[in-house]
This record gives structure tokens, C-alpha cells and sequence, in this order.
């Protein structure tokens, strides 16, 4: 049995801001199935602090970055819990990188450095008799562990990391007069090691101290070899292009079942869709119409493309199609999408974030959209498939390797699951509204892809494989 330390900045249902918890959430589960013991550790938030079912001391920290602080293990939500529990750094409201106004924690560095610091120290010396074979990290708030795994076994860690990039768009840099603070080898501030233009970033150190790195499909794995996707660290994964993997994301088939979720009106073919999106239409306020009904979940930034929607929704409203879009983010975004919502009846916005609202959408939609500019993997298209929800979506990413386009091809192959679109513009957008709507106005069809969508794999089985076989890789090398 392996036992795998797993280390993150979020693990739903505990803490959520986007995609990267919903994995670190699941992968234990799927992991157990293939006979190994994972572990998480998180920061103790103090949201997390309070859900934490009867917490067990087993590490303490004098001073951990300016504060005493103390690990404990918990079992909540049917999880192997470990918290960094280091109120200094994260007693606070506000959400887990932002502060009340909308900030970066301006301590941020340290916040994460100490959990990559607590990691080291349990791959180093165990936590309460339990001593992982590996540690997997996810994206640069757990880039510092191989840092600290080297510091604090003397230039020998004992055992492999992996480390995971959810989203390259995200480095966790920081000043170098930090070094110090952070507990850093001045002698390692190089361009082989975490030095990034000046700078320390910890999503570098993770890339170049990880003996495998993953990402979360295998398309995003090749465009992070390229400039144009890979935000400044195309050269350093160039580098390391044999230690990369592409492993795409599965979704909990229990959460998003259509034949059981509780927020739905349960369904087990298409057909019986239709309930569930008048209702969605009536909780909109928006009315009946003869074009597709589409929705869209994210949150809103420039990545996602929701400035390209905008310019590109005139060829969905023009065939009677709609929209019902749930987000938030970009102020100057929801600002636009109210504006839009104020004058189309055929457009409706929820500003917020609202998983339970997020089910309703997927199951009464026609189509999900998802445009963005660059995808690692993406989930909502995922539920969408599994709804029977046609995914629209930009050719980028794992969207490119997870939806199938309605080509003649594949459609005459009974193989089609969805609409893809390239360039990523407006006007190709454009052009794929126009495709949908004809795919919508031809039921037979119509029908044929929905079905050809909730037959496809989409929980972990497969990726899970990928992992085990990629932890037995390393700890029998
Ligand atoms: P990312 O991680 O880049 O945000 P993903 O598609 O990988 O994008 O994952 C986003 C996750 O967050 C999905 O589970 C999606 O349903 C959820 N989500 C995003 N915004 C909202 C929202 N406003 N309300 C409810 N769920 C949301």
C-alpha cells in the first residue's frame, strides 16, 4: 500500500474557490479503491477550523513564520484530514488568498510557505507514527515543499514529490529580501532552482524540485511547453518535458448523478430533461423560448472568456437561444453582465457563488458554455456531459480533450458530444452559437448527442490508474 501525503491550499467540501478542490477532495477516495492511503493537509482556515471533527493534536511548531502553530488530524467529511493550524496566518475572514476588500493576503508567501514547511516536516520525521512514501503537491502553494524537504533532510529527502499545476497562470511570487523570512537556502536562489526573473517564485521550486510533475490534461500539458500558454514557465517544463504527464480530472459520480441529485428533479435519459429547465427558466424569470437554453458556471475573469460571450451572444439571441449564467469575480465583468441581464429578456445573471443553484443550472440547461481563452481541464463541462448537457467550449486545453466536436464525422459516427471552437474569438464563438442552434432545431440529432454525452467516462477511474501507476513508479524506482 502506498501512503500519500497530498498537499493543498483547498480540499472541497471543506474549502472551495474553484476547480483544484473539487480534485484534492475526490482523489482520496479514488485512490483508496486502488489500495492507497492518502492524506491531506490543508491550512487550518478558520472555516475549516470550525467543520474540523474532533481534531487531534500530533505535531506542535514553537514558531512557524511568526506564530506558534500545531498540525492536527482529523476524520471530517469522511476525509483524512491533517491541518496546519497556525492562527497567525490563517484565523481570518475573507476567503483563502483574498482579503475582506478583495486583496491578496499581503503575507501570502508565508502563509503558504508554512504549509509547504509542515509537509516537509511530516515527509521528513511522519505524523503521529504515520510516515507518507510520497508527497503530492497542487499548484505553487505547495511549490516550497521540495525546498523544505531538502533543507530539513540535509540535501537527502527521504521520499518523492510530485507536484501537480492546476493553473500555470499562478506563480506565488515573491520579493527576494524574503529569502530569509521564508526559510530559504540563499545558495539554491538560482534559475535551476526557484529564482524566477529576480524573484522567488514557488511555483518554479515545485516544477524544478518535483522528480514527476502532472498536470490536469494532456493537451494543457503540451501548451504548457509553449509561450503562449506556459505564462514564463514554457523554458523551465521544456526542460523537464520527460517527467511530464498529462492526468485529465474525473468528477464524483455521486455528487453529479442526474438520477439521484437531490437538487434536481432526478432524470435517466434526456428526455425527461425538460422538467428541469422550466423550472430553471422560471427561477431566471426568464420565459419560454424556442432556442436553446444555455448556461453558463464560472467564475469571472478574464481566462474564462466571458468578455468574448458578451460580443458573441447576439448569434444565440438572434436564433430565440438563452442565456443563465452563474459567477463572480472581475467587478468590471459582472458590472457588464448586469447590463446585458437589464437589457435582454432572454438574459438572465446571478452574481455569487451557490454550488446548490450551480446543480439546477447543469440539469435544466440545454447546452453549458465554456469559452475560456485557456483551460487546464475544466469541470463544468464535465457535469454537463454527464447531464446531458450539450458542452459548448472553447479548443484549448482539457476542453479539446474531453468534449467531442459535432463534426459530420463524428456525428455520423455516433461519436459527437458537444460543439468546440477555434480560434478562441468572438467571431468563432459566434459561428459556434450558429452551430448549435442548428444541431438544437434538428431533435433527432440533438437527441443522439445527449445520449452519446452521458455515456462518457468522466468520474476518476481512469486517472486514478494514472496516479497509482505513477506513485508504484516512484517508490519502486
Ligand atoms: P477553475 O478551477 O478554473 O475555477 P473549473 O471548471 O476547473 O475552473 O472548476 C470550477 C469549479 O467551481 C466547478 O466545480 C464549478 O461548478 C464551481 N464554480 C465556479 N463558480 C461557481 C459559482 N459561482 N457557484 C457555484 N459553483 C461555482
Amino acid at each position: 500500500m502506498t501512503r500519500v501525503l497530498s498537499v493543498a491550499s483547498e480540499c472541497a467540501p471543506l474549502v472551495k474557490t474553484g476547480g483544484l478542490a473539487d480534485v484534492v477532495g475526490a482523489l482520496p477516495a479514488a485512490m483508496a479503491q486502488l489500495g492507497s492511503e492518502m492524506r491531506t493537509l490543508i491550512p487550518g482556515y478558520r472555516s475549516v477550523m470550525k467543520q474540523a471533527k474532533k481534531p487531534r493534536e500530533v505535531i506542535t511548531f514553537d514558531a512557524l513564520f511568526g506564530g506558534p502553530a500545531r498540525v492536527v488530524m482529523t476524520k471530517t467529511a469522511g476525509l483524512d484530514l491533517l491541518l496546519l493550524d497556525a492562527p497567525h496566518l490563517f484565523d481570518r475572514a475573507g476567503t483563502p488568498y483574498l482579503d475582506e476588500s478583495g486583496a491578496d493576503w499581503a503575507d501570502n508567501a508565508a502563509r503558504f510557505a508554512a504549509l509547504s514547511y509542515a509537509a516537509a516536516h511530516i515527509a521528513q520525521n511522519g505524523a503521529d507514527g504515520w510516515c507518507p512514501d510520497i508527497v503530492h503537491g497542487h499548484d505553487w502553494q505547495a511549490g516550497l515543499v521540495p525546498e523544505y524537504m531538502h533543507r530539513l533532510a540535509d540535501g537527502h529527502p527521504k521520499i518523492p514529490f510530485v507536484f501537480t499545476v492546476h493553473n500555470i497562470a499562478f506563480h506565488g511570487n515573491c520579493a527576494a529580501d524574503q529569502l530569509e523570512v521564508l526559510l530559504l537556502d540563499e545558495w539554491r536562489f538560482t534559475a535551476e532552482h526557484f529564482e524566477f526573473w529576480g524573484q522567488i517564485s514557488a511555483l518554479k521550486a515545485g516544477l524544478t524540485g518535483a522528480q514527476r510533475i502532472t498536470t490536469v490534461s494532456q493537451t494543457y500539458a503540451e501548451e504548457l511547453m509553449t509561450p503562449e500558454f506556459g505564462m514564463g514557465m514554457d523554458g523551465v517544463l521544456r526542460a523537464r518535458r520527460n517527467d511530464l504527464t498529462g492526468i485529465v480530472n474525473g468528477i464524483d459520480l455521486d455528487v453529479w448523478n442526474p438520477a439521484t441529485d437531490p437538487e434536481i428533479s432526478p432524470y435517466k435519459t434526456p428526455r425527461a430533461k425538460g422538467v428541469n429547465k422550466a423550472a430553471l427558466q422560471a427561477e431566471f424569470g426568464l420565459a419560454q423560448s424556442d432556442g436553446p437554453l444555455c448556461v453558463l458556471v464560472s467564475r469571472l475573469t478574464e481566462q474564462k472568456g466571458i468578455d468574448l460571450l458578451i460580443d458573441a451572444l447576439p448569434a444565440l439571441l438572434g436564433r430565440g437561444g438563452q442565456l443563465a449564467l452563474l459567477g463572480s469575480g472581475a467587478a468590471q465583468l459582472e458590472v457588464a453582465l448586469h447590463e446585458l441581464a437589464a437589457q435582454n429578456d432572454n438574459v438572465a445573471v446571478r452574481i455569487g457563488y451557490d454550488e446548490a443553484l450551480a446543480h439546477r443550472m447543469i440539469a435544466g440547461g440545454d447546452a453549458i458554455l465554456v469559452p475560456s481563452r485557456f483551460e487546464p481541464c475544466g469541470l463544468t463541462q464535465l457535469y454537463g456531459l454527464r447531464y446531458g448537457t450539450i458542452p459548448l467550449v472553447a479548443l484549448t486545453g482539457g476542453l479539446a480533450d474531453t468534449v467531442i466536436n459535432a463534426s459530420p464525422a463524428a456525428l455520423a459516427m455516433n461519436a459527437a458530444t458537444g460543439v468546440q471552437f477555434s480560434p478562441i474569438t468572438a467571431e468563432a464563438l459566434s459561428n459556434a452559437f450558429t452551430r448549435l442552434c442548428d444541431l438544437y432545431q434538428a431533435p433527432k440529432t440533438w437527441g443522439i448527442l445527449q445520449r452519446n454525452a452521458m455515456k462518457q467516462p468522466v468520474g476518476w477511474e481512469t486517472s486514478a490508474k494514472a496516479y497509482g501507476q505513477l506513485y508504484s513508479e516512484l517508490t519502486q524506482g
